[in-house]
């Protein structure tokens, strides 16, 4: 089952006005993650001067609401508390994309965030990484650290949270698992991210060029092979089909090059912490961004406040989605009126499709890039940001001459006619 374009919103995002703006504050990491785009370690925290004004930069060309601010681990880098309180101070917010390690037992630490002015954090644990006093467990059994976090926060109160996962063929089957576990939180949870995996397959049909010279490429995400690297966001959106009744997509953001690729598929399902009713139509998505624009002057993606009045159910006279979960919350009164006073959610699920490598070499990225970062004062997509750390530019990768090239002087030219 795919998703249909006609059903969804298409995010009207573009390179100069984007929600989001991606800053990395370092390179290390204290742990390591299969499927992690960044090289660990090779150059160290930056300076908090050079952070700020990458970060003064982002703002002026993105003119995005929100900072993710990422690594390596930024939880790690000295000054991230200066960092965080900066992005606050210049009207954005700040969200921290972290594997969680430093905040553990640590729950100062995190007020001390929240104090200088972190609206959340996306937290990414899965069974890929070699987590300190986690390692070999199983997916299922990350769920008692993955609730730990949660509770935590909430704990805190007032700050935003979702859990990222990357998926492989492997632990496809967890997804479900995750948003079960996701919708019985539903008040302490806001939003999961499923990213597929992605490597680039050295040696085959292709040879890689930066400038006109070959390399070898030497990235963190080269393989021997892609066996595992094919799932799509139409693949992880079935699975989940399959599984939820409650479940759709109301928004997508395309590929570049491929007219047939969904790269960000994103939902917004309603519940309670008893049932889970619908999701939103494209209409409360397209209205969401549009109302957002005009009164503010940027679009926009996180929020820390998920509860949602009842009387949103009106939303039901624009939007599909709406009106069929609003069917259905009433409908569950009949039977359970004690649903009235259980407070309403939203949480959203968003899948995103990395990069892909195109038969004829071109690379397929996500159009509207949500996580541009800066890379020597220019604006770079950051989950190919290794590129231009190791060669000073984009990897260009070239088919290999075959059989069916014409010789020059095998095209014919036809004179023009001129009368
Ligand atoms: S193109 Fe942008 S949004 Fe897509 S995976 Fe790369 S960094 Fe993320």
């Amino acid at each position: 089952m795919k998703p249909s374009k006609h059903n969804m919103y298409r995010f009207p995002w573009s390179v100069n006005d984007n929600p989001i703006g991606w800053q990395e504050v370092t390179d290390r990491c204290n742990t390591y993650c299969r499927g992690c785009y960044r090289i660990n370690g090779m150059q160290g925290h930056k300076s908090l001067e050079k952070i700020k004004e990458e970060i003064k930069l982002l703002k002026e060309l993105r003119n995005c609401d929100n900072i993710s601010i990422a690594g390596g681990e930024p939880l790690i880098h000295p000054n991230i508390l200066e960092i965080v309180a900066y992005i606050h101070d210049l009207g954005m917010k700040p969200l921290i994309l972290t594997n969680g390690i430093k905040l553990e037992n640590n729950r100062e630490f995190l007020a001390d965030l929240k104090k200088a002015g972190a609206i959340g954090f996306t937290f990414h644990i899965d069974s890929e990484q070699a987590r300190p006093g986690w390692k070999g467990k199983t997916e299922m059994e990350l769920f008692e650290l993955r609730q730990h976090f949660a509770d935590m926060v909430a704990e805190v109160g007032g700050m935003f949270v979702s859990f990222g996962m990357t998926v492989y063929p492997g632990n496809l089957h967890i997804v479900p698992e995750m948003v079960k576990w996701a919708n019985k939180n539903i008040n302490k949870v806001h939003g999961l991210v499923f990213i597929g995996f992605r490597n680039a397959v050295m040696g085959g049909d292709y040879d890689y060029y930066v400038d006109g010279k070959q390399i070898n490429m030497q990235t963190s995400y080269i393989a021997d092979s892609n066996e595992e690297s094919y799932l799509t966001s139409s693949d992880i959106y079935a699975h989940l089909k399959e599984t939820f009744d409650h479940y759709e997509t109301s928004a997508y953001m395309g590929g570049t090059h491929n007219p047939d690729k969904m790269t960000w598929l994103v939902a917004a399902q309603l519940g309670t912490k008893n049932k889970m009713y619908g999701s939103v139509g494209a209409k409360v998505m397209e209205l969401f961004q549009t109302i957002h624009h005009l009164r503010h002057g940027d679009y926009v993606v996180y929020s820390p406040s998920h509860r949602i009045p009842k009387i949103a159910f009106l939303l039901g006279l624009v939007d599909k989605g709406v009106r069929q979960t609003a069917g259905k919350f009433f409908r569950e009164l009949l039977r359970h009126p004690g649903e009235l006073f259980r407070p309403l959610y939203v949480q959203s699920i968003g899948i995103i499709q990395g990069p892909d490598l195109l038969e004829d070499g071109r690379v397929d990225m996500c159009e509207s890039c949500p996580d541009m970062t800066i890379w020597e004062g220019k604006l770079v997509h950051s989950c190919r940001m290794d590129e231009w750390r190791l060669y000073g530019n984009y990897v260009v990768a070239q088919r290999r001459p075959g059989e069916s090239l014409i010789a020059s002087e095998d095209i014919k030219t036809v004179e023009p006619h001129l009368n």
